[in-house]
């Protein structure tokens, strides 16, 4: 991602557009009472792919009860065309998840819709595809956000169920891990761990609440270091990458966007939005506190694979039991 040939993003944000609906739908967080959501119309967008390059248009669709994220090739056989949202479908999480299903098909880059889904307490839904990645969009959750509620939020006739952590369950890799431990609502901390002085903050915790997603972490971008690009190029990844979709860093530590960094701690931000998206893979919101220390996608697909290969380290509850914690104000801390 150099300053000279990035590719342009071809349509953004603000071309999505409302599909066959009506009303302006809006969202409504309960408290207490959950029951599951789905929107209450279909909305589309167009983009191209982070990784891929390619112009792709992705429509959300509301889903019945019980339904999950399903991803649905829309350019393939319509029988082999549909991926399920969940972690046992993860194939490949080199600087993306990637999803596959036993035919082969494939969509790329899932993690930040699914952030965007979980942030906003989404269910069910269809997620239409006519390429094999989701749209870049700005590098962030932030689109699908305003897509979603562009589209409206609705309850459904059933109840929400979430999983419980009931004990620890940890992932090691040398100096990176991750963990999941019990935890009343869904708390995420992260340390990161970059060779750059543009990286100035390294740890962040996030509670998620309603609406603290939005405003505390859908915006942060993705981000690129200028000395990995040929590299990535070379392995076929970040051909769409672009300013327009990432926060590049220079050899010589620069930002090199223009507008600089959304937030100070952006990147931490982000690896937090990142973790949130993967681990809404695991079908339905959690309550658990992730501890994250240098990790990323390919950990915190082990770490779901490792918590439901243990049946007595989780329980399905009914979402109506996560306590206060999911009503009040985030509490977004960030040290060092
Ligand atoms: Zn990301």
């Amino acid at each position: 991602m150099s300053g000279s040939g990035l590719g342009r993003r071809i349509v953004g944000a603000s071309d999505l557009r409302r599909r066959d609906g009506h009303g302006s739908g809006g969202m409504h967080w309960t408290g207490h009472s959950l029951r599951q959501r789905t929107l209450r119309e279909a909305v589309e967008c167009t983009g191209i792919g982070l990784h891929s390059g390619q112009p792709v248009t992705l429509v959300l669709r509301p889903a019945p009860v019980e339904h999950g994220i399903r991803f649905r090739r829309t350019d393939l056989p319509e029988d082999e065309a549909e991926i399920p949202a969940r972690y046992d479908h993860v194939c490949d999480t080199r600087m993306c998840t990637t999803l596959a299903n036993r035919f082969g098909a494939k969509v790329a880059t899932v993690e930040h819709l699914m952030a965007a889904l979980a942030g906003l307490g989404i269910d069910n839904a269809v997620v239409e595809l006519d390429g094999p990645e989701v749209p870049a969009m700005d590098g962030s959750a932030a689109p699908f956000v305003f897509l979603l509620e562009c589209a409206g939020i609705v309850q459904q006739a059933a109840a929400r169920r979430s999983l419980k952590v009931l004990k620890r369950v940890q992932i090691v890799d040398g100096e990176r891990r991750c963990e999941l431990l019990p935890h009343d609502g869904f708390a995420v901390e992260f340390e990161i761990e970059f060779d750059s002085p543009a990286v100035k903050h390294k740890q962040g915790r996030f509670e998620l609440r309603p609406d603290s997603f939005k405003r505390e972490l859908a915006a942060a971008r993705t981000f690129g270091f200028e000395r990995d690009v040929q590299q990535l190029w070379s392995m076929g990844l970040a051909r769409g990458g672009s300013l327009d979709n990432a926060v590049v860093v220079s050899a010589d530590h620069r930002i090199l966007n223009e507008n600089g960094l959304r937030y100070d701690d952006e990147f931490v931000r982000h690896k937090v939005l990142d973790a949130i998206g993967d681990l809404y893979l695991a079908g339905a919101p959690m309550q658990a506190r992730l501890r994250c220390v240098r990790s990323g996608h390919a950990m915190n697909n082990r770490l779901l694979r490792q918590l439901f290969a243990d049946r007595g380290a989780y329980a399905i509850v009914p979402a109506e039991t996560v306590p206060a914690a999911w009503v009040g104000e985030p509490s977004l801390s960030v040290a060092g």
